[in-house]
C-alpha cells in the first residue's frame, strides 16, 4: 500500500480526484503528457487495492502492446503482484483472450488461428484469382481494405450485399473469403472482435456473464475507438460496471482504419452520470518542444480546443537537420545517438520515428555498421520474417492440417516437387468437395485418377511428415517437438544452403523460435502440447512489438509515427520530415487528411521528453526511385524561436527557413530534358545534382548543385551538361 500511496501522491489534484474517485464513469480528456496514462495506472492500482477489487474483475484496454505492457509494467511496480490474472491488453488481445478461454461458449474450435494482414492478403489474392477478378481493375488490396471495412462496421458478407451492390466482385470475394476462414478455423484482426460481439449480442446470458466480471473497464487511448471496439465495450458494461475512458482528441490518428473521435462526444450521452477531467498541465516536455507542438496542432480547425502548459524548463532549442539524402541522414542519427551515449543517455531512451516503414532499412543499416543495437517495433519483426513464419506454418499444420494457409505456405518448402500446377489441382479438389487442402490429399488417396500418380506420393510423404510429429505431441513438449519439426522436415538444412552470413542469421533465428517455445511453456505449464502451440502461434500473429533482442537490453527503438502513441523518450529523432513524405502524398489534397497527418506530427513531437531532432533531406532514395523532395509544411508551422536549423555543406539549408512554402515549388515543364533530382555532369564543375528549371530555347536555365562548387544558374544551351 506503501508504493501506491506514494505514486498517488505524485499526482496533482485533478489527476488525484479522478484516480480515486468513487465508483462512476469518467471521461478524462487532456493533451499529450499530461498524465492520462498516468492517472488510468493509478486508478486501477487505486481500484485494486481500495476497493478490494481483483485483478481478473479489472479490463483495461490500450492501442498497442508495448503500451499495454507499459501499463502492466507500472501496475505491477506499484502493486507488487503477479499480473497474470490481469486482463491488460489491446482490443485484439482481450478477445483473443476471451475467444480461448471461452471458445466453448463462443462455439469456436479450440485450435483455431489467427492470420495477419500479410496471410490475409494472400489469401485474397488466391481468391481472386480463383474467381478470375482482373487484378487491375480490383487490386486484391482495395479488396483487403474493403473486408476489412466492412468487419469494422459489423457487417457480414451476407449482410454487405444491399449495401455494396455496386461492388459485386469485393462482395464475392468477401463471401468466399468468409467461407474459407470458417473452414480453416482462422481469424482475421478484425474477426476477432467481431466475433466476440456477434455472439455477444446474440447471447445476451454470455454478455451478462461478463458485464458481471467486468466491474471495472478503463481505455486508454479512447480518441482512436473505432465503432466494433466502441460496440464491445458497450455489451461488456453492465449496470454495476464503472467505465474510464482516457483521450486527447489531437492524438486521433487511425481514421483511415475506422477510428472515429466522435465517440469523446457520445460518450457522455452513453452513459449516465459521466464526470469529466480535464488536465492541462504537460509533464514530459521542455517548453521548447511543448510550445513548438501547440503552435503545429493550433493549425487545425477541427480540434476540442485545449492548449497545454508546462512549469518545465525551457530546454534546448530543436535541432532542424536538412541532410543531402537519406544517406546523410542516417549518419546524423547514427553521430547522435553515439554523442548522447557518450553522455551517458541510454539507446533505450533515444527514438527513430518515421512516417513510412520502408525508411527504416537505410536507417537500420547505418546502425549495424557502427555497432548500435537496436529494436524495430511494428516493422518487419521476428515472427514475420520468411524462416519464422515457415517454421510456425509447420508447427500451425502439426497442431490443425486443415489450416490451408500454413498448408499452402510450406507444402513445397523446401521442394518437394509439388509445383503450383499440382497445388492447383489440390485446390480445385477441395473446392469441388467443399473440403481443406488436406483433407483433399486424402480423398485424392482414395478414389484415384484425381491426381497424377507421382503428384500423389510426393503430397502423401509431406502428409507422413506431418502427421509423424502430431502423434509426437502425445508424448513430446511443445519446445522439443518444434525442434525435432525444424531438424526432420528440412527447413534447418535449406537455411544452410544459404550464404553463411544470411544462413547464420536465420538459423539464428530459428533457435530463438525454440527459446521462445522453451519460456513459453515455463509460463503455461498447465497446458497440453497441442494446446500450448495454438495459444503460442496466435499470440505470436497478434504481438507486433516482439522482436528477437529483449527489450530488457539497451537498444535505440525504431518505429512508425502511429506506433509510437502513447510513449516517450529522452531524445526524439523525426525522420524524413518532407512534402509527400510527411504529410504523405496521399493525404495533400484532401483537407481533413491533411488534419489527421499534422495530428500525428504532434504525436511525434510530443514523444520528446528532453531533446527533439527534426530531419529531412533533398533526396530520397525510397521504393527505388531517388526523388527531389521539398521540406515539410509542417516545419513553417513550428516557430522558428524554438529551433535551430543545421546543414550539411552540401545541402541547400535556406530553402524552408527564409522562403514560405509555396516558393520552394520548383515550376515543372514539361518539355525540358531536365527532371527535378536528376545527376548531371559539367566540363568544369563536375558532379551536380538539377535543382530547379526556367525558361526555354536561348534563354533556358538551369539551377544545379554542384558537389564541389555550390549552386549555379547555368544556360542550358551552353552548359554542355551530360546526364548521368
Ligand atoms: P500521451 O498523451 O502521450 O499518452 P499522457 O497524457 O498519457 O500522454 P503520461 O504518459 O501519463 O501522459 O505522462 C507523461 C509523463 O509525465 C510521464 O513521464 C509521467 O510520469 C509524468 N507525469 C504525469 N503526471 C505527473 C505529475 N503529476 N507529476 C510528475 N510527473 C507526472
Ligand atoms: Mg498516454
Amino acid at each position: 500500500m506503501q508504493k501506491i500511496n506514494d505514486l498517488i501522491q505524485t499526482l496533482n489534484e485533478a489527476q488525484y480526484k479522478a484516480a480515486t474517485a468513487n465508483p462512476g464513469h469518467q471521461l478524462i480528456i487532456a493533451g499529450a503528457g499530461s498524465g492520462k496514462t498516468l492517472t488510468l495506472v493509478c486508478r486501477i492500482a487505486w481500484i485494486h487495492s481500495a476497493f478490494d477489487c481483483p485483478l481478473s474483475r479489472i479490463l483495461a484496454v490500450t492501442f498497442t502492446n508495448k503500451a499495454a505492457n507499459t501499463i502492466k509494467n507500472r501496475i505491477q511496480d506499484a502493486l507488487n503482484i503477479p499480473m497474470y490474472s490481469a486482463w491488460i491488453g489491446t482490443f485484439h488481445s482481450i478477445c483473443h483472450k476471451l475467444l480461448r478461454q471461452y471458445h466453448y461458449e463462443f462455439k469456436i474450435n479450440q485450435h483455431f488461428q489467427i492470420i495477419d494482414q500479410e496471410d490475409q492478403l494472400r489469401l485474397i489474392k488466391k481468391i481472386q484469382q480463383e474467381l478470375k477478378i482482373d487484378e487491375k481493375i480490383t487490386p486484391a488490396r482495395k479488396t483487403q481494405y474493403f473486408i476489412n471495412q466492412q468487419k469494422e462496421n459489423a457487417l457480414r458478407a451476407s449482410n454487405t450485399k444491399q449495401e455494396h451492390h455496386y461492388n459485386l466482385d469485393m462482395q464475392l470475394v468477401y463471401e468466399r473469403y468468409e467461407t474459407l476462414c470458417r473452414q480453416s478455423d482462422l481469424f482475421d484482426f478484425n474477426e476477432l472482435i467481431l466475433k466476440v460481439t456477434e455472439t455477444l449480442s446474440q447471447q445476451p446470458e454470455l454478455a451478462k456473464q461478463f458485464q458481471n466480471q467486468f466491474q471495472y473497464i478503463l481505455i486508454d487511448e479512447f480518441q482512436d475507438t473505432n465503432c466494433l471496439q466502441y460496440t464491445l465495450i458497450k455489451q461488456l458494461a453492465g449496470e454495476q460496471t464503472s467505465i474510464s475512458v482516457v483521450g486527447d482528441d489531437d492524438q486521433s490518428i487511425y481514421s483511415w482504419r475506422g477510428a472515429k473521435v466522435d465517440h469523446i462526444l457520445s460518450f457522455e450521452n452513453d452513459f449516465p452520470n459521466v464526470t469529466t477531467t480535464r488536465l492541462e498541465q504537460n509533464y514530459r516536455s521542455t517548453k521548447h518542444i511543448l510550445e513548438a507542438a501547440n503552435s503545429l496542432i493550433a493549425n487545425n480547425s477541427n480540434r476540442l480546443g485545449k492548449t497545454l502548459w508546462t512549469d518545465s524548463e525551457k530546454g534546448e532549442l530543436i535541432t532542424i537537420f536538412n541532410a543531402v539524402n537519406e544517406q546523410e541522414e542516417a549518419r546524423y542519427l547514427v553521430d547522435n545517438i553515439l554523442n548522447n551515449q557518450q553522455n551517458d543517455i541510454s539507446l533505450t531512451s533515444q527514438a527513430i520515428l518515421y512516417r513510412s516503414n520502408a525508411q527504416s532499412r537505410v536507417i537500420e543499416e547505418h546502425l549495424t555498421r557502427a555497432g548500435i543495437s537496436y529494436v524495430v517495433y511494428g516493422g518487419l519483426r521476428f515472427f514475420e520474417r520468411a524462416e519464422i513464419k515457415d517454421s510456425l506454418a509447420y508447427l500451425r499444420l502439426i497442431v490443425n492440417p486443415n489450416d490451408n494457409q500454413a498448408f499452402e505456405r510450406i507444402v513445397n518448402v523446401p521442394a518437394r516437387q509439388i509445383g503450383q500446377a499440382s497445388i492447383e489441382k489440390l485446390r480445385q479438389i477441395a473446392r469441388t468437395n467443399q473440403i481443406s487442402l488436406w483433407q483433399s490429399i486424402i480423398l485424392s488417396d482414395q478414389e484415384k485418377n484425381l491426381l497424377p500418380t507421382r503428384t500423389l506420393q510426393a503430397l502423401k510423404m509431406f502428409a507422413e511428415q506431418i502427421d509423424t510429429l502430431r502423434e509426437k505431441m502425445t508424448h513430446t513438449s511443445a519446445s522439443e517437438l518444434a525442434e525435432i519439426c525444424l531438424q526432420t522436415t528440412g527447413l534447418i538444412q535449406l537455411q544452410e544452403k544459404q550464404p553463411p552470413e544470411t544462413a547464420k542469421t536465420k538459423l539464428e533465428n530459428m533457435q530463438e523460435l525454440i527459446n521462445a517455445i522453451c519460456q513459453y511453456e515455463k509460463d503455461n505449464n498447465d497446458l497440453s502440447p497441442s494446446l500450448l502451440l495454438a495459444k503460442f502461434i496466435s499470440e505470436t500473429t497478434l504481438d507486433t512489438h516482439k522482436d528477437d533482442k529483449s527489450e530488457s537490453n539497451d537498444n535505440v527503438q525504431l518505429m512508425t509515427l502511429h506506433s509510437a502513441k502513447g510513449l516517450e523518450f529522452h531524445t526524439v529523432f523525426l525522420t524524413g520530415m518532407e512534402e509527400g513524405l510527411f504529410p504523405h502524398k496521399r493525404s495533400i489534397t484532401e483537407q481533413r487528411e491533411l488534419e489527421e497527418e499534422r495530428r500525428l506530427c504532434y504525436v511525434g513531437l510530443t514523444r520528446a521528453k528532453v531533446k527533439l531532432h527534426i530531419t529531412h533531406a533533398e533526396y530520397r532514395r525510397l521504393y527505388n526511385q531517388e526523388n527531389y523532395q521539398r521540406p515539410s509544411r509542417f516545419l513553417n508551422e513550428i516557430p522558428t524561436e524554438h529551433c535551430t536549423r543545421t546543414a550539411n555543406q552540401m545541402a541547400q539549408s535556406a530553402s524552408y527557413s527564409t522562403q514560405p512554402y509555396e516558393s520552394f515549388i520548383p515550376e515543372q515543364h514539361d518539355h525540358t530534358p531536365w527532371r527535378l533530382g536528376a545527376h548531371v555532369n559539367h566540363a568544369k564543375f563536375g558532379f551536380g545534382v538539377v535543382l530547379n528549371f526556367e525558361g526555354q530555347g536561348k534563354t533556358g536555365r538551369v539551377q544545379v548543385k554542384f558537389q564541389n562548387h555550390g549552386v549555379k544558374w547555368l544556360l542550358i544551351d551552353y552548359a554542355n551538361l551530360e546526364t548521368c
